[in-house]
């Protein structure tokens, strides 16, 4: 087992982590910008080291100043949490140069499923249901308005390299494609460094279904079921839940089986999670594979009674799986509420500033992930979550009335928050019949406005 890990992250994730490698007997090394300097979250690590300014570019992604402190705290692996560099395939393979294990996949599998389009190809050939579309790139337009004419409008265009729901477009025509190809190549050149696009039917009334799963490095990987996430705003999750609501116990063998065929295929170890999208009979349809922990693996966590963090870690130090397929089960039901320092009635805009008062929730099957205590300034540098409200109870109605109770005892004064939302979406008709689709949260907000 490693030493001392080195997280390169900052936040709910960093402490997350953190507490993982203490249960694990192992050193936690936390990193910090500037703007994070004297965090209280820093207090729980071993060692903290200052990495550079506020900017993410000029710590949080800059690879030298990270591998900087991990060689002079002497860490013997780093985890990426996510975003910031997790999904750096670049970052992996210096890692390895340096003789640092990185916790996730080989940059070679990385690489492999966070390319959509090969990630698309492999997919294929493990027989996991994708959309009809285009087989690799575009390079012929002409190619691509057959491909259109054979599946059918609407189609999108979408980046091999796309990622936060950057760089697609919706095409209803013939007209809007031929437009819009050469137009998304260039944004995603711009923005990815990388011009491939291709094109894929579009799904008008979809749900978002992901897969949890997790590989070693001898072979094994297996799933821990999936989630629904749904309810988003700009393509920005706000809440999920575990186990996926109406999906009948068949479907749900299948997805989750074809998501652990395709990261085993892929010869992946690591957390991951395979991403869905659901129609009304409930076909569903590979979207991407995003190669890391995810904010919402503790609804996960929850259900099933594994560590997903905690095993990651495990796995990246050379142990196998310590669960079979057949030892993973649901108990109950799970929501997460992504508790974002934003104000829900001033079009979401970003609350930065102190927070006087931060009195979490408790009370039986209440979990709270933050980093966040009274008196703590949330930095205007990086993403606006201040937290994670994690529920579980015995079944999805006990878990949105335990939410409910949870939130409306949550109190952070004085900056605004999503909290009123989740109270709101909790009482929703739609939100406790369940299944709603990726379109509902943006049409509640729009009707409110008009
Ligand atoms: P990103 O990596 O940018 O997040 P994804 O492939 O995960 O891109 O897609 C992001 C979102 O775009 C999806 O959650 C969904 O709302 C929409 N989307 C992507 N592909 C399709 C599709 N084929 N049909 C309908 N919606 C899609």
């Amino acid at each position: 087992m490693f030493k001392r890990v080195l997280i390169a992250n900052r936040g709910e994730i960093a402490l997350r982590i953190i507490r993982a490698c203490h249960e694990l007997g192992i050193e936690a090394v936390a990193v910090y910008s500037e703007a994070d300097a004297g965090a209280p979250y820093l207090r729980m690590a071993d060692h903290a080291v200052c990495i550079g300014k506020g900017p993410a570019s000029d710590s949080y992604l800059n690879i030298p100043h990270i591998i900087a402190a991990a060689e002079i705290t002497d860490a013997d692996a780093i985890h990426p949490g996510y975003g910031f560099l997790a999904e750096n395939a670049h970052f992996a393979s210096v890692c390895r140069d340096c003789k640092m294990e990185f916790i996730g996949p080989s940059p070679e599998a990385m690489a492999l499923l966070g390319d959509k389009i090969s990630c698309k190809a492999m997919a294929r050939k493990a027989k996991v249901p994708t959309f009809p579309g285009t087989e690799g790139a575009i390079d012929d337009i002409e190619e691509a308005v057959g491909v259109a004419f054979k599946i059918g409008y609407p189609v999108i265009i979408k980046a091999a390299a796309g990622g936060g729901g950057r760089g697609m477009r919706v095409c209803r025509n013939e007209d809007d494609l031929r437009a819009g190809v050469k137009k998304a190549s260039q944004e995603a050149q711009a923005a990815f460094a990388n011009g491939a696009v291709y094109i894929e039917k579009f799904l008008e009334h979809a749900r978002h279904v992901e897969v949890q799963v997790i590989g070693d490095k001898h072979g094994n990987a297996i799933h821990l079921y999936e989630r629904d996430c749904s309810v988003q705003r700009r393509h920005q999750k706000l809440i999920e839940e575990a186990p996926a609501p109406g999906v009948d116990s068949r479907k749900r063998e299948d997805l989750c089986k074809s998501a652990a065929r395709l990261v085993k295929n892929a010869e992946y170890s690591g957390a991951a999670t395979v991403e869905f999208l659901m129609d009304e009979k409930q076909n569903f349809y590979l979207l991407e594979v995003n190669t890391r922990v995810q904010v919402e693996h503790p609804i996960t966590e929850m259900i099933t009674g594994v560590d997903i963090v905690k095993t990651g870690i495990r796995v990246a130090a050379g142990e196998p799986l310590p669960y079979r397929q057949k030892d993973i089960t649901i108990r109950g039901h799970s929501i997460e509420c992504r508790i974002n320092a934003e104000d829900p009635k001033r079009n979401f805009a970003p609350c930065a500033g102190t927070v006087e008062r931060f009195d979490p929730p408790g009370g039986p099957g209440v979990r709270m992930d933050t980093h966040v205590i009274s008196g703590y300034r949330v930095p205007p540098n990086y993403d606006s979550m201040i937290g994670k409200l994690i529920v579980h109870a015995d079944d999805r109605a006990q878990a949105i009335a335990r939410a409910s109770r949870a939130l409306k005892e949550f109190r952070v004064e004085p900056i605004a928050t999503t909290i009123p939302l989740h109270i709101e979406l909790m009482a929703n008709k739609s939100f406790q019949k369940g299944g709603v689709d990726i379109h509902f949260l943006e049409r509640l907000l729009k009707s409110q406005t008009t």
